[in-house]
């Protein structure tokens, strides 16, 4: 049989690989770019290029690609052959240090939100050397960065290098206050559990609504859904186990650590999560992933399904940020230890990300916004949309006794107690998990739960590095200054505690008390992307990203249009699918259905016969139901049209949310009610029950 090992990461050029084949020179110029960030020499990229292109074209590629990640929040890529022609014209094989470095697609089709016109195509990739160049397919994949002519950041990849470096400086400056002195980077880590569900092609494709949106936009609830929980952690069955199967080998292939599987709450929900690596490499990873898993579904007859919110009544799909700071010699600066009280280096950073979740608590919002998660945030499964923080019960403790200058007293770990003896014992954890809070500690990292399934990880990363290194730069600032760093330190902390602790809430976020707890406590409660997009442009936003570099106010604009622009589109083309189902498929159907009952009917309830009740009833509610569906089709085509030439972005996102979404919801309802009166046979598509039930079998 096959060992992992023997596979593990055979189709990255990665440490291992570059070891092997460069001369030790050029490895160690190499390694010195990716770790120290310092400038790539010509002679050494084109050193790097020739080894790549043997080793590539050694494993069957044929092609190269500077892969990006546009606006459009997915990847994209340009294949050009190694092929080349030497003087005699014979075939040669060539792969140049420049054409590693820097790329030049023609992309002005890419979302750029004003930053350039199309007429202006000119964008550049450049090589990022600190995630490796791996294969896929027949191509080797080199990840770079995406700017235009002027330099402005055209992708996500280039603001989270930036962030990456800011909040690495800041951090630095910290830890060198505690008496660190060798280290030379702080690196931001990532795990990103990733949430699917799993669908069989075949019904897929019946349904208008999931191949052009990959949401449900009409379908009745079935008679069971996740009420009794017997899908989460449930036994993994055969055709769903295979999948997982050769989905892992792939990821491994690549070099991704693919480590936890599992069903999750919902019929046909799965999660996958890796090993959390830098942020950079968590974020091509993911995005792979994410590809790859729509790949090998297709190889087993299945559809792998992104999106935020695909079935209404049973639970989205999320995806979870674990994050946390790590310096370069391994020291993970959000690890409490056995006494957090005496650790002050790590209720120092404890404290800047409380004030930077506080301050900032609308770009953690922001950067989970999509059409999509708006279905998703707020109802009953997902966190609410208020960003708040948990902590739990023993941190909780020694902020207060930091707040109020008491004492105390170290909570002891408890023996765990099952009541068996034949048991191992073991130390219980000082605090419980809490499942609905969008922002919580969770040992040694934080988990931020409100990313929708299908989203870059990049722009949460983004907002979260940027807004803690800002607030380490301010405490910096103040430390390496003051007169008596112990008494400034308690001073800070608990000046921290005071001002920011109406974010922390160890609470059920579900719970519709915390709504107006919330609101008390003045913390935003965004609902939709309309509701909070505009606000990446406040003031105190702008300020921040201009001081920490990571973003200029004419990328902030052009991040703000496109998302609010991406809003519009979607929503627009799930309206458009509406009609096309409405009038081509349901009305046609019920139609047909509700004739053949009064058919029937009138046949057999003539005089001197029985009269047919249910025939009679249920043809009199579907005709209702149908004359209800034909004025909201009609409505929802009208208010289409008007809204469609509204220019202003922001003004057309609201006008959708006000007036298009609310007469799509009252359609769905009149259709999903005649759906539950039709009979099975004669509905046009696949019902939730199919869709939910059929791959699990
Ligand atoms: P749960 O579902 O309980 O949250 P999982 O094991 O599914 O736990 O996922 C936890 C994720 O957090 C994994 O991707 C894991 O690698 C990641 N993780 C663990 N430690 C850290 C850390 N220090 N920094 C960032 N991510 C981490
Ligand atoms: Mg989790």
């Amino acid at each position: 049989m096959e060992r992992i090992t023997d596979y593990f990461g055979c189709l990255v050029f990665n440490d291992t690989v570059m070891k092997a084949r460069l001369s030790p020179e050029v490895y160690g110029s190499l390694k010195k770019t990716i770790e120290e960030g310092s400038a790539l020499d010509n002679n050494v990229a084109s050193a790097v290029a020739e080894a790549m292109k043997d080793w590539a074209t050694e494993h069957g590629a044929t092609h190269f690609t500077h892969w990006f990640q546009p606006l459009t929040g997915i990847t994209a890529e340009k294949h050009d052959s190694f092929v080349s022609s030497d003087k005699e014209g014979k075939v040669i094989l060539e792969f140049s240090g420049k054409e590693l470095i820097k790329g030049e697609p023609d992309a002005s089709s890419f979302p750029s939100g004003g930053l350039r016109a199309t007429f202006e195509a000119r964008g550049y990739t450049a090589w990022d050397p600190t995630s490796y160049a791996f294969i896929k397919g027949k191509t080797l994949c080199i990840p770079t960065a995406f700017c235009s002519y002027g330099g402005e950041a055209l992708d996500k990849k280039t603001p989270l290098l930036r962030s990456m470096e800011a909040i690495s400086k800041q951090a630095l400056r910290i830890v060198r206050l505690f008496g660190n002195t060798d280290a030379k980077h702080v690196d931001t880590c990532v795990g990103a559990e990733q949430e699917y569900f799993l669908i069989d092609k075949e019904m897929y494709d019946k349904r208008k609504d999931l191949v052009f949106t990959g949401r449900t936009l009409f379908g009745a609830k079935p008679p069971k859904g996740q009420e009794l929980d017997d899908h989460y952690f449930g036994a993994i069955k055969p055709r769903v186990a295979e999948f997982m199967e050769d989905l892992d080998k792939e990821l491994w292939k690549v070099g991704i650590l693919a480590k936890t599987e599992h069903n999750e709450a919902a019929p046909a929900q799965h999660e996958l999560a890796p090993i959390y690596t830098t942020t950079n490499t968590a974020t091509d990873h993911n995005q792979l992933t994410m590809e790859l898993m729509q790949k090998v579904a297709a190889r087993h007859g299945l559809v792998c399904n992104l999106h935020e919110k695909p079935f209404a009544g049973v639970n989205g799909s999320g995806k979870h940020n674990n994050w946390s700071l790590r310096t370069d010699n391994g020291v993970n600066l959000l690890k409490p230890g056995d006494t957090p009280y005496e650790n002050a280096q790590f209720l120092l950073f404890l404290c800047a990300v409380i004030k930077a979740v506080d301050e900032y608590a609308d770009l953690l919002r922001i950067s989970s916004a999509t059409a999509g998660n708006d279905h998703r945030l707020g109802a009953n499964e997902a966190p609410p949309a208020i960003v708040s923080m948990f902590l739990g019960s023993e941190l909780t403790a020694v902020l207060n006794a930091i707040e109020n200058d008491t004492p105390y007293s170290k909570t002891e770990r408890m023996e765990m107690l099952f009541g068996v003896d034949s048991l191992p014992k073991f130390l219980r954890d000082t605090t419980d998990r809490n499942r609905t809070s969008p922002f919580a500690f969770t040992g040694n990292k934080f988990e931020f739960r409100m990313l929708g399934a299908p989203s870059s990880i990049a722009d949460t990363n983004v907002m979260l590095n940027a807004a803690v290194s800002d607030v380490l730069c301010g405490f910096a600032d103040r430390l390496e200054n003051c007169a008596d760093f112990d008494t400034e330190l308690h001073e800070l902390l608990k000046e921290t505690i005071k001002e920011h602790k109406r974010i922390l809430f160890d609470g059920n976020g579900y719970d519709g008390a915390w709504v107006q707890e919330a609101e008390k406590r003045g913390l935003p409660n965004f609902r939709t992307t309309p509701d909070c997009m505009t606000h990446l442009l406040d003031e105190k936003n702008a300020e921040m990203f201009a001081r920490t570099g990571v973003f200029s106010l004419a990328e902030l604009r052009s991040r703000c249009d496109i998302m609010l622009d991406n809003y519009i589109k979607t929503v627009s083309i799930e309206a458009a699918t509406m009609l096309d189902m409405s009038r081509r498929q349901i009305m046609p159907a019920v139609s047909a259905y509700s004739a053949e009952l009064t058919a029937r009917y009138d046949k057999k309830s003539g005089v001197g016969k029985i009269p047919f009740k249910y025939e009679m009833k249920t043809a009199r509610r579907l005709s209702e139901l149908l004359d209800v569906m034909a004025d909201k089709t009609d409505e929802l085509d009208t208010v289409f049209t008007q809204l469609k030439d509204i220019e202003d972005v922001t003004e057309h996102s609201c006008a959708i949310r006000d007036r298009l979404i609310p007469v799509m919801e009252a359609l769905r309802a009149a259709a999903d009610e005649a759906e539950t009166l039709t009979a099975e046979d004669c509905w046009p598509f696949p019902t939730y029950e199919k869709l939910l039930f059929s791959v699990n079998l």
